[in-house]
C-alpha cells in the first residue's frame, strides 16, 4: 500500500493496528529507559485484568505486521500499487 491512496478497509485496519502496537512498544521502552516503577504498557493497563483479551490484542497486532509484510492482495490495493510504482511488480489477477 502506498501513501497516496487510502487502500481498502482491511489495509487501513492493519495500519491502525501497527500504529497502536508501535506506540505501545514505544511507551514500554520509555518506561524502561526512564526507569519508571510501572510499565506504561497501555494494552496491559487497559486489559491487564483480562489476560486472554490482552493476548488477543498482541496477537492481532502481530498478524497485522505479517499482513503488512506480504501486503494486501485485494483489487483496490493492487491497482493502486500498479499505478504508482514503475518498478513493475507481479500483476496477478
Ligand atoms: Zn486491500
Amino acid at each position: 500500500m502506498c501513501g497516496h491512496c487510502k487502500g481498502c478497509t482491511w489495509s487501513l485496519i492493519t495500519k491502525i493496528l501497527l500504529i497502536i502496537g508501535g506506540l505501545n512498544w514505544g511507551l514500554v521502552g520509555a518506561s524502561i529507559v526512564l526507569d519508571s516503577a510501572t510499565s506504561w504498557n497501555l494494552v496491559s493497563m487497559l486489559l491487564g485484568s483480562m489476560p486472554v483479551v490482552e493476548g488477543i490484542v498482541y496477537l492481532v497486532v502481530g498478524l497485522a505486521a505479517v499482513m503488512s509484510i506480504f501486503g494486501c492482495k485485494c483489487k483496490k490495493c493492487a491497482t493502486c500499487e500498479v499505478s504508482t510504482s514503475a518498478v513493475g511488480g507481479e500483476q496477478k489477477m
